[in-house]
């Protein structure tokens, strides 16, 4: 076996027992990253320099007898909407430009003290909008699976990199399906954990309310250890939830008696086959471990969650990125007459289509004679859509459902439908809306050799017990393997 296809927790183990040091681990690593990115584009900012250092250190302190950490000298790929000390963090937009952020975002700060050193910055949509990793100022990333088609997005980068084995765990975000959608499409295990339970601070902002980090890794367990890492109070960032404590040990969770629901309102959506036949087994499979299956009925979210949540990431991030106006971050101009001309030079030049599209409509859907009617009426439909899904978790342990209605589509076969784009979120943002955990695991591959996942949602903190249902099923279905075809 390469050093690069350890998971987390042996490449760790064989870090601190001295198999190898953390340098020979990067560098395997670093080279696999090299191998592929001209396939993949995997990242944007690879940080061989940084992360050879970072691992030198950790060398250099195991060697002094030191302890450095459970993910000492392990290299991590974060998502480039979380800010790294002096590494170039870009959103994927060109209005940032070279910024190099003045601090850490709170969740690598985590992992760095955890012992992890970087590997590099992933590629996503441009601030975290998008499904395809197509809205990206520096040009879309690939499939490890077949570069043909579509990584997903928003966290693309992270997705194609785990699963190309370029680290054993990257970091996402997600608001409406950045972690789950390209988990799935790629093959690989990722988290969206529940809301407040992971640090905002030092995340470029999207949607506020809906915005969570987590996890993307090829095996359950390392998710685990990875947010055992990541969950920590953060007085920094104001919906971080205080006097919580969680306990993400591994323990395979037997099903037997647990309530399985699926949602009944859904029956109706067509999914593409293979998407529908990894349903059928999973439900199979859990009636065979003794998991009783029901139904839920969420008539709201299957009607009006895709509505409410653009209409609320929209407002939201017309706001957030009111402050790139090319005086305090990145890309700006010289030959500007007056501030007003220059903002507008600035944004024109600066943020990608899809991007000022959505300032546009948040602008129109905020605007003092229609707030009412739009933002402010989804604002009351998120409450009722919260409250569906706490009255379905009285009678159910977990929801069962796809992360999307099809596998990873070709690139660019999604660009010329923009509204059938927002709709394939569906079966993921409602659980933003909600603050939901929920979990994106790996089934199987359809013959075309594209993976299919499916997701597994809890009720709000049930985020420990839903990891443990996940490394069921993991042992039921088996791990997800390395994108090697062609790469
Ligand atoms: N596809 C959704 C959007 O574009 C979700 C993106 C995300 O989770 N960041 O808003």
């Amino acid at each position: 076996m390469e050093l690069f296809e350890l998971n987390l927790r042996d490449a760790a183990e064989g870090v601190r027992t001295k198999k190898f040091s953390a340098l020979e681990l990067f560098d395997a690593c670093f080279a696999r990253a090299a191998s592929c990115e001209p396939k993949l584009a995997a990242l944007i900012t690879p940080t061989e320099e940084e992360g050879r250092r970072g691992a030198e250190e950790i060398d250099a302190r195991i060697a002094r007898g030191e302890d450095v950490g459970p993910l000492g000298g392990v290299p991590v790929v974060l998502k480039d909407n979380l800010c790294t000390k002096g590494v170039r963090t870009t959103a994927a937009s060109k209005i940032l430009g070279d910024w190099r952020p003045p601090y850490d975002a709170t969740v690598w700060s985590l992992l760095q003290g955890a012992g992890a050193v970087l590997l590099g910055k992933a590629n996503m949509d441009e601030f975290a909008m998008g499904n395809t990793c197509g809205n990206s100022a520096f040009g879309p990333s690939k499939n490890p699976w077949d570069v043909t088609h579509v990584p997903g997005g928003s966290s693309g980068g992270s997705a194609a990199a785990v699963a190309a084995a370029y680290a054993p765990c990257a970091l996402g975000s997600d608001t409406g399906g950045s972690i789950r959608q390209p988990a799935s499409y790629c093959g690989v295990y990722g988290l969206k954990p529940t809301y407040g339970m992971v640090s905002r601070y030092g995340v470029i902002s999207y949607g506020s309310s809906l915005d969570q980090v987590g996890p993307l890794a090829r095996t359950v367990s390392d998710l685990q250890l990875a947010m055992a890492i990541l969950v920590h109070y953060d007085p920094m960032d104001s919906s971080s939830v205080p006097g919580k404590s969680f306990d993400f040990t591994p323990h395979k969770m037997d099903l037997k008696g647990k309530r399985v629901a699926l949602v009944k309102e859904f029956q109706a959506f067509t999914l593409e086959a293979p998407i529908a036949d990894a349903m059928a087994r999973v439900r199979r499979l859990l009636e065979n471990a003794g998991a009783e299956i029901l139904e839920v009925g969420l008539p709201t979210v299957a009607r009006y969650a895709v509505s409410c949540y653009y209409a609320l990431a929209m407002s939201e991030a017309h706001t957030n990125l009111e402050r790139y106006d090319g005086i305090r971050y990145g890309y700006t101009v010289d030959d500007a007459v007056g501030s007003k001309e220059m903002f507008e030079a600035v944004r024109s030049a600066g943020f990608g289509s899809e991007v000022k599209s959505r300032i546009i409509a948040g602008t129109c859907l905020t605007e003092p004679t229609r707030c009412n009617e739009y933002y402010v009426a989804a604002t009351k439909v998120r409450t009722l859509i919260a409250r569906e899904f706490a009255k379905a978790f009285e009678s159910a342990d977990f929801i069962l459902q796809p992360v999307t209605p099809l596998l990873a589509p070709k690139i660019g076969e999604t660009d010329r439908d923009k509204m059938k784009g927002y709709e394939s979120d569906l079966y993921t943002l409602p659980v933003n809306l909600a603050g939901l955990p929920g979990l994106s695991f790996f089934v199987e591959h359809a013959a075309s050799g594209l993976p299919v996942g499916l997701q597994l949602i809890g009720a709000r903190w049930s985020d420990p017990d839903l990891l443990n249902a996940g490394l069921t099923l993991e042992e039921c279905l088996g791990s997800p393997s390395i994108a090697r075809g062609g790469l």
